[in-house]
């Protein structure tokens, strides 16, 4: 019996499982990939991310970072042609390094990984949870408490609720050529002519990347050519080849930014709890709901037989400022831009 299981180790599973373990407690956590594992993402640290990161795993080594290491910020190109540059260093990392160094430090805090292990389903029982996983065969586990951070388009909420994840999907490509656009800043773009979402331009060392979130998948690619076709002839856009592509998702964020924390025993965090900030930055809020979840899940086990109901209550206290900080940032992209005007 474990005492609380971990359900994916990007930022939001890594925070959680390093400060339970640092705490103590026989922590398992599961990743369905082997690490280190690709997660489509821009991989931009804002100060906030770098901050929370710092406090709880360390100096981030140089050896997860790509060029330009610091992003000056945003400029932020609305439908009206206006932009907004918000100017605050970032860090750029490889993802797949980065979430492999945080769960190196979760390790080394003493949570045991289980990697290429897919949990499928979550049961809760009078004083446990039995978690069906899939590592090749199919077998169970117990554990006192369940975090789940399998991310946008986690199988354990999909599975307790019964509802279908609500996605905003990504496409980006990876390409070599030049563009008259300032590489120092991740640049986006809300003209619903080039996407039904964002579209985005950054540099990872030596690639050019073009990126559109789009609501309908089928569109993807159309959207992504025509995005290509306005920094062509706004910025002079050459493209000599793209060496890879990506599909991701996101949470669909609606008005009111309504998260799900979870149920009983079964706690939710990063963007399998619906965390999602404004073009795309989660980092940030998976950090801090990982954080939250496990300080709940401590004082849980603080209490008198075990109380389950202040698990989800203590949760929800912990992450009222998180819960507000998105509610403001959705606010502010919505005097920005009237496609996102719902957000208001
Ligand atoms: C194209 C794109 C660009 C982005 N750019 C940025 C950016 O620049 N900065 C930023 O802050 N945010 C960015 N984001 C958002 C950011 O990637 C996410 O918000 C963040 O990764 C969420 O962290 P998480 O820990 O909740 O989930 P994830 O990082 O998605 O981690 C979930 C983990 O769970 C594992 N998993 C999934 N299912 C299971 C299962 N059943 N069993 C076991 N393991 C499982 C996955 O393999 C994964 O390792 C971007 C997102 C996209 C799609």
């Amino acid at each position: 019996m474990y005492d609380v299981m971990v359900i994916g180790a990007g930022p939001a599973g890594c925070m959680t499982a390093k400060r339970l373990a640092d705490a103590g407690y026989n922590v398992l956590l599961v990743e369905r990939m082997k690490i280190p594992r690709e997660k489509s993402c821009s991989g931009i640290l804002i100060k906030k991310s770098i901050n929370m990161i710092e406090n709880e795993f360390g100096k981030i080594p140089d050896s997860v970072l790509c060029k330009p290491y610091i992003s000056k910020g945003i400029i932020i190109t609305n439908e009206e042609n206006q932009t907004f540059k918000f100017e605050s260093d970032s860090l750029n990392v490889w993802r797949s390094l980065f979430d492999e160094w945080l769960t190196l430090k979760a390790q080394n805090a003493g949570a045991e990984l289980r990697q290429s292990t897919s949990a499928i389903s979550c049961k809760e029982k009078q004083d446990h949870v039995s978690v069906k996983l899939h590592d090749g065969a199919i077998y169970e586990e117990k554990t006192r408490i369940v975090v789940a951070c399998d991310g946008a388009g986690s199988i354990i909420k999909k599975n307790l609720f019964k509802n279908p994840n609500n996605h905003v999907f990504t496409y980006q490509t990876f390409c070599k050529g030049t563009i008259n656009l300032d590489n120092n800043f991740f640049h986006a773009f809300l003209d619903p002519k080039i996407s039904q979402y964002d579209a985005w331009f950054n540099v990872k060392d030596d690639f050019l990347i073009f990126g559109v979130g789009v609501k309908e998948p089928a569109k993807m690619k159309m959207y992504h050519s025509e995005f290509l076709s306005f920094l062509n002839s706004k910025f002079n856009a050459k493209i000599e080849s793209c060496v890879k592509e990506e599909v991701g998702i996101m949470p669909n964020v609606i008005p009111g930014c309504p998260v799900n924390l979870g149920t009983g025993r079964i706690l939710f965090a990063g963007e399998a709890a619906n965390f999602l900030n404004p073009i795309g930055e989660g980092i940030s809020s998976a950090l801090a709901s990982g954080y939250a979840a496990a300080e709940a899940v401590k004082s849980a086990y603080k209490t008198n037989n075990f109380n389950v109901k202040s698990l989800i209550d203590t949760y929800n206290y912990n992450i009222l400022p998180e819960k507000e900080y998105m509610t403001r940032q959705w606010a502010i992209l919505a005097n920005m831009s009237s496609k996102f005007s719902y957000m208001k």
